[in-house]
């Protein structure tokens, strides 16, 4: 290995800089697209040798070959999924952390990162109304955060109920209670776990509400459940269940309520929408993906307890190696969910937090709500169009009038073949529909337009 002293280092560095200046100026970015295995096989071929080709050369490879077969999820009309649109100053810090080797699991070794992830944790806690002492840890995403959140919920229903007894052997009371609609990870989690998710059917504004909640509940016995899942922002709609309905019954019945805000969270910062949140200041747990509606890069989800503890108790990890941490009275952020070496993945978000204020922030989640309004509308205009549900906060579903599954599909192949967007379909109830999801301040009422009118 060579010393950062060494020439050739040293051009590397110079390249590496460029190279992500470059990319952060880019203004469009390309929007790229995948490439066969074959293709990549064909320009870039087997890049590992024996002797290395050399950082620069390496570095052109993926200048030239890879990069341009990933697509870029910044770009102003990748409207699938949720996209992922970084500020400039949070993606550049990105670079910071890789380059600074912290820990990030412990007080001990990581003291200033995990001084400074805990305020961004704290400007959302306040968000959403969560007292004094609410905590948490920044993790790879919200499946992680999901099932993190889920564990100390099942670890705290053992410890202050012990259920087994209660139930009597033989059955098995740990059932969570969630919607259909929500996202995939609370069934993932549940799988990882061995628990049975049982679905709760939503009411008539496609909600979880306290009242469906309490009757599925009473149905199945509620000392068998050990948690309930809400979700602030479904990921296919972006749908906000009625929070508070069903923090009183989760109350009612003490049960450990959970609240999945990994794309939705985010609205908490827009007065706009905020009032539709309700009931989250009452949440066990809360999670949102920074990486999806608050302009940070991939991996990073913000977990919030309430009282941290009861994770604590769920999470620390114990080894005669590791008394020197878990005996200290100190916050590590590793006893709060799954994993133990941690990148100090939260400082990209908290450095473009500390940099533009709070109000940057707010303004930007509103200006992507305004334009998924405009959406809705612009739809509303077009006679072949036509909105399936109207929009909570920034994803529009909506139907093109005549069309199969396959034109759909044609139509968004052809998008991306050309460079133009990134739309894909998606379904609701069996029918082939499509979304866009606006969490990208660049993303325009032009493009929305434009991506519109290839749909006449
Ligand atoms: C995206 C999403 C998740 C999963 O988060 P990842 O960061 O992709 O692991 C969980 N819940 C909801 C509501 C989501 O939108």
């Amino acid at each position: 290995m060579h010393g950062f002293n060494d020439e050739s280092i040293h051009a590397l560095g110079q390249a590496v800089l460029k190279y992500a200046e470059d990319r952060l100026k880019l203004d469009p970015v390309p929007l790229d697209g995948p490439r066969s295995e074959e293709e990549l096989d064909r320009v870039a071929g087997q890049t590992i040798t024996p002797d290395g080709i050399g950082g620069l050369a390496a570095l052109k490879l993926f200048e030239d070959d890879l990069a341009p077969a990933c697509i870029s999820t910044d770009h102003p009309r990748y409207l699938s999924f949720i996209p992922c649109a970084p500020t400039e100053a949070s993606a550049m810090f990105d670079l910071v952390v890789g380059a600074s080797s912290i820990y990030g699991g412990s007080w001990l070794e990581g003291a200033g990162a995990v001084y400074a992830e805990n305020q961004a944790l704290r400007w959302i806690a306040d968000l959403a109304g969560f007292p004094e002492g609410a905590g948490g840890v920044f993790v790879p995403g919200g499946t992680i955060g999901n099932l993190s959140a889920l564990v100390a919920a099942r670890e705290t229903a053992r410890a202050r109920a012990k259920l087994e007894e209660r139930t009597g052997p033989g059955t098995r009371p740990w059932r969570v209670a969630a919607t259909q609609a929500a996202h995939s990870s609370i069934d993932s989690a549940c799988q990882v776990m061995d628990a049975e998710m049982v679905g709760v059917p939503v009411d008539d504004a496609w909600r979880l509400t306290g009242d469906r909640l309490r009757e599925v509940l009473l149905r199945h016995g509620p000392e068998t459940f050990f948690a309930v899942v809400a979700t602030s922002g479904t990921t296919n709609f972006g749908i906000i269940d009625d929070l508070a309905s069903v923090a009183e019954v989760c109350r009612e019945f003490g049960l450990w309520f959970h609240v999945d805000g990994a794309y939705g969270g985010a609205g908490l910062a827009a007065p706009s929408v905020r009032d539709r949140y309700r009931g989250i200041e009452l949440a066990d747990s809360f999670i949102v993906d920074p990486h999806k509606w608050l302009f940070a890069p991939f991996d990073c989800c913000a977990l919030l307890y309430r009282e941290p503890a009861f994770a604590r108790a769920a999470h620390t990890q114990k080894a005669s190696y590791l008394d020197v941490l878990t005996s200290a009275p100190d916050w590590n952020p590793t006893d709060y969910a799954i994993g133990l070496t941690r990148r100090a993945r939260g400082l990209p978000f908290w450095f473009s937090l500390a940099t533009h204020g709070t109000k940057a922030y707010t303004d930007a989640i509103e200006r992507t709500l305004a334009v998924a309004r405009f959406a809705a509308e612009e739809i509303g205009r077009r006679d072949y169009v036509e909105v399936v549900r109207e929009p909570d906060l920034s994803v529009v579903v909506f139907r093109r009038l005549g069309w199969t599954p396959e034109q759909y599909q044609e139509w968004s192949d052809r998008l991306l073949a050309d460079e133009f967007a990134f739309v894909v379909p998606t379904s609701h109830d069996g029918e082939t529909l499509t979304r866009f999801a606006v969490v990208n301040p660049n993303t325009s009422e032009d493009d929305i337009r434009a991506i519109l009118d290839t749909m006449a």
